[in-house]
């Protein structure tokens, strides 16, 4: 089944007002009720119909939102594959728990000879100072967001 029948699929639209009575309506990020609202994958799991994900694995954003969380996505998997501490894209795409970011980005996929470049650890080792409990991946992603100025 692809992506547009499943799009259409009851067990999609049942699922997608579930999450959106869920959040009451409203865009999770900016809290817009008077926007028309998508339910959006943070992440796909392999094989899995869009249907199969659980309430807290999805997202109700509004319209703009919606395309900002792809375009941070666009960005980071960019970032990621030239990003040449081999450490870091791995730990950042196990915590994803997917392979989706991985199929994106083959030289990563297929990698085995990344250089550890400690240039790239600067600001992750001072954002990890400032907060212990992040995990490099987390701020890596965290980062990230700070670059596109998304962090709030
Ligand atoms: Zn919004
Ligand atoms: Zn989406």
């Amino acid at each position: 089944m692809n992506y547009q029948q499943q799009i259409k699929h009851p067990l999609w639209q049942k699922k997608r007002l579930e999450v959106l009575e869920d959040r009451g309506f409203r865009c999770q990020e900016c809290g817009a009720n008077d926007e028309e609202l998508h339910v959006h994958h943070p992440l796909y799991k392999r094989g899995a119909m869009i249907w199969e994900y659980t309430k807290e694995e999805l997202e109700s954003l509004c319209h703009r939102c919606h395309k900002n969380a792809h375009e941070l996505d666009e960005k980071i998997k960019k970032e990621l594959a030239v990003c040449k501490s081999k450490r870091l894209v791995l730990e950042y795409i196990r915590s994803l728990n997917t392979v989706a970011v991985t199929q994106d980005i083959p030289a990563i996929a297929a990698s085995d000879d990344y250089v550890k470049d400690e240039g790239d650890y600067e600001d992750i080792e001072q954002i990890l100072k400032e907060h212990p409990s992040m995990s490099h991946a987390d701020a890596f992603f965290y980062r990230m967001k700070h670059l596109m100025g998304g962090a709030e």
